[in-house]
């Protein structure tokens, strides 16, 4: 028997397998298909989810082989700028580049790579889930694969299986539609020539007549969105010689080549359930949102990072599942905010539009790009009030043997303190704690965060927990409360001590 099924080998599944994997638990990955997305969708991620990408190994690759973009217009018809917002490019605290523009087949072949190369998972591909019966400990699967039925067992199943998910219909769990729906034709191009369009800078077109997107992606990678308008066929839009004219202020067939060119239907909605028993769903199957702020990919990735500690508690024996309700407690007010952002900003570009035709647009309040993620509404120790815990903590280099090394290196998938003044003597059941969960503790040295990436948070806190997930748990004040904080874990995590 499996300890998790995954069903979907998309970007969400591989990580979320590639993650539970590295904690030693035996994998079976599902997918209707072979091979890699044959196109991209998802482009656009940030520092992160490099941390997830380094945990599993693989972030320079990744790195590698991105672009960045330093600015994101919102223009008129004719590209003049209405409103530029700058885009961080520096290293910062999460210890890798703020943005990056990848491909996501390339992309996946990354994460793939590190997946096949994980002995405690198994891939089955070409392998559609028809169904599951649930017993007390044991889900069973129903797949076919060419015309022939398996079954499969597992303890826990995971539906990463993207927007139109089987195991979120099978289970019967409905959706809340946030209430934006919209159809969008998606054009990636590859430039064979050198063109004068711009290399590092987005642009929403918010031409009245149709809103369009533009994003230059890493190498010659160019995305192209326009908007169906009303009267308009998916058919008319996808012909070839549409898409030419529609991409000609931009490309043309002698510069550019044409990847593919579909329509995608834009939804904003939540799955209202993300757990039943011992079933789960992640990624798009969870939630869905337009592409405007390029998070949905990371919505998932979140989710993998936020899921597989817990699981891992769990399977090992020293978590109650009860801890699993803390997975859809933290996530879903996470997501919800990211798909509200995401149509916020498609809001941004209607009322442009609106206002080019002379008619009345006053922004809401919105940062548009320049927003900060939310934190964590629970799982973290007291409050949110000093914007650190809930967040994800910043990661300071630390010096060892005379190598300066990222300290996510040092801490792994591991419970992490970070201290610069020690640990003080603690109480058995803290001490105990420590030692079920093998809790890393880091002190600090004066060589170790030259970049003085923790400073905030040392300015208020001699001692901080942060989470497998990078999320900081909390901060105390004064060592005296170092035994409170480790064992109060024990409740907001359904520990088995
Ligand atoms: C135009 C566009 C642009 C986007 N841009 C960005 C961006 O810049 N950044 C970003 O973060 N996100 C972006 N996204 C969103 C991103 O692409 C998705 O959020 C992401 O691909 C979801 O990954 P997933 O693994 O959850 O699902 P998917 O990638 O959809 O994978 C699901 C997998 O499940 C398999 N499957 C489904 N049903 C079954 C079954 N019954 N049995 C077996 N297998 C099954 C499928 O074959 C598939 O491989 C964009 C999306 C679009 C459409």
């Amino acid at each position: 028997m499996f300890d998790v099924a995954i069903i979907g080998y998309g970007p969400v599944g591989s990580i979320m397998a590639n993650l539970i994997a590295i904690k030693g638990h035996n994998i079976l990955i599902i997918d209707a298909n072979k091979g890699t997305s044959p196109t991209a969708r998802a482009i656009n991620t940030d520092g992160e989810q490099c941390r997830t990408f380094d945990l599993l190994g693989f972030a320079e690759e990744v790195v590698e082989n991105t672009g960045y973009i330093d600015k994101v217009s919102f223009t008129d018809a004719e590209l003049n700028e209405i409103i530029t917002q700058d885009q961080p490019l520096e290293i910062g605290a999460m210890g890798w580049p703020p943005q990056l523009l990848f491909y996501q087949p390339e992309l996946e072949k990354i994460i793939r790579y590190s997946v096949e190369s994980n002995k405690n998972i198994e891939i089955k591909e070409e392998t559609i889930l028809e169904n599951f019966s649930i017993e007390k400990d044991k889900i069973t699967l129903s797949c076919s694969s060419n015309g022939e039925i398996s079954q499969y067992e597992c303890k826990y199943l995971i539906g990463c299986d993207g927007a139109s998910s089987s195991v979120r219909k099978i289970l019967k769990i409905e959706r809340d539609d946030l209430g934006y729906d919209q159809d969008w034709l998606v054009a990636d191009a590859h430039l064979t020539q050198t063109v004068d369009i711009p290399r590092h800078h987005a642009k929403q077109v918010c031409n009245p007549k149709r809103p369009a997107t533009y994003v230059p992606g890493r190498r010659g990678h160019r995305r192209f969105e326009f908007k169906l308008m009303p009267g308009e066929s998916k058919e008319e839009l996808e012909k070839k010689e549409k898409v030419w004219e529609l991409l000609s202020p931009w490309i043309n067939p002698d510069n550019a080549s044409l990847e593919r060119a579909d329509v995608y239907q834009f939804h904003a909605a939540l799955a209202k359930d993300w757990r039943i028993g011992n079933c789960l769903i992640a990624g798009d199957a969870a939630h869905q949102m337009p592409p405007f702020m390029g998070a949905g990919m990371g919505t998932g990735i979140r989710d993998a990072m936020n899921l597989f500690w817990k699981l891992d508690l769990v399977l090992s024996g020293r978590a109650g599942d009860d801890i699993l309700d803390t997975y859809k407690a933290e996530r879903y007010p996470h997501a919800k905010w990211t798909v509200a952002q995401s149509v916020s900003i498609g809001k941004i570009i209607e009322g442009i539009c609106a206002q080019q035709e002379g008619k009345e647009f006053t922004p809401e309040e919105n940062d548009g790009y320049g927003v900060k993620f939310p934190h964590l509404p629970s799982g973290i120790f007291e409050d949110a009030s000093d914007e650190i815990s809930g967040y994800p903590c910043p990661q300071p280099l630390l010096s060892r043997d005379g190598i300066k090394q990222l300290s996510d290196r040092v801490v792994g998938s591991k419970f992490c303190i970070f201290t610069r003044d020690g640990i003080p003597k603690l109480s058995n059941k803290a001490e105990k704690i420590i030692e079920t969960l093998d809790i890393q503790i880091v002190e600090l040295s004066e060589e170790d965060d030259e970049e003085n990436r923790m400073e905030k948070i040392f300015s208020l806190y001699k001692l901080i927990l942060v989470r497998p997930d990078r999320y900081v748990y909390g901060g105390i004040e004064s060592l005296d409360d170092a035994s409170k904080i480790i064992e109060s874990l024990e409740t907001s995590f359904c520990l088995k001590i």
